[in-house]
């Protein structure tokens, strides 16, 4: 294989892979911001709404195995503590959390 030794090309080769690795870096980002948001409080009106509690063994309408984590709208990663709901937008639930809109994962 030839090195590129053209200062053209190996501009352009730079500014090629530059390109490819943006949308990486808005993944880690974004994967980064999701991590800072707060977790939702019981304080909150969503969640008096939706019966909210951070532990699915407190709530008494739960069905064994429900929570934040089985849920099919739970938006963090396998395994993970905690994540993303769309009913909350900007906040994260726990993993161990339930609510009245819980709907299992198929
Ligand atoms: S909709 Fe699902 S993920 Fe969201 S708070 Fe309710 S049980 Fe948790």
């Amino acid at each position: 294989m030839n090195p590129v030794t053209d200062p053209f090309r190996r501009q352009l080769l730079g500014s090629a892979i530059a390109i490819c690795l943006i949308p990486m870096a808005g993944i880690r980002s974004s994967t980064a911001f999701a991590a800072d948001l707060p977790l939702v409080t019981a304080d909150d009106a969503t969640a008096k709404a939706v019966g909210y509690v951070d532990d699915a063994s407190l709530a008494a309408k739960a069905k064994p195995g429900s929570r934040c984590g089985s849920c099919m709208l739970y938006q963090g990663a396998a395994g993970s503590s905690q994540g993303g709901c769309p009913l909350f937008s900007g906040k994260q639930v726990r993993a161990t959390a339930w609510c009245t809109s819980w709907t299992a994962k198929s």
